[in-house]
């Protein structure tokens, strides 16, 4: 490939997943957002962690886990502090974890999102590092196919052809965002 300047595009989210989960009063699954907000809770020695989630419609709560009788001894204290404190930041990336909410059953429904990055066409070699504080398994398809105004089909082409792959080699039809990754495209020859 030839010399081309690399792009960056960062991903921001509008807001944290929801977990889609069952609400006992609404009689219907519906949609739970994040309250912000950890519960700690002694259960004789050890301690219950949780994230707080409401129903959207009804406010019912819902306790996403993070500690299930876990010795206070084996917890950082500034952590153990941070969860007392409903540290705004330590909330975030609680919320952010997908793998969490399906560890503890819920479905999740992912948020909107921005990329934030200079536009580019697609008339010279590109280099793409997408990148993203947290990483939603958001489709990268999608991504690319939205910053580069491509259809479906003008994807579909594009990777038929060849023009385009990424450092983690995956099949870039179906990949998900998980970590930082840098795609290739070629221009048409
Ligand atoms: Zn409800």
């Amino acid at each position: 490939m030839q010399t081309c300047t690399p792009v960056t595009w960062d991903i921001q989210y509008d807001t944290s997943p929801t977990a889609v989960r069952y609400c006992k009063k609404c009689k219907q699954k519906t949609e739970y957002i994040s309250s912000g907000e950890f519960r700690v809770n002694a259960q004789q020695k050890n301690l219950d962690i949780w994230l707080i989630y409401k129903c959207t419609n009804c406010n019912t709560t819902w306790n996403n886990t993070i500690y299930s009788r876990v010795s206070p001894q084996l917890l950082d204290s500034s952590l153990l502090e941070r969860f007392h404190s409903n540290d705004e930041i330590l909330a975030l990336q609680y919320a952010m974890n997908t793998a969490l909410l399906r560890q503890n059953g819920s479905e999740i429904k992912l948020p909107e999102y921005q990329i934030v990055g200079d536009d580019v066409t697609l008339d010279s070699d590109l280099q793409i590092k997408i990148r993203s504080q947290y990483y939603l398994p958001i489709k990268l398809s999608s991504i690319i196919r939205r910053k580069l105004g491509l259809s479906q089909r003008e994807f579909e082409q594009l990777y038929s052809d060849r023009r385009i792959d990424s450092n983690t080699d995956q099949d870039l039809r179906k990949a998900r965002f998980s970590s930082e990754v840098i795609i290739n495209i070629s221009p048409t020859t």
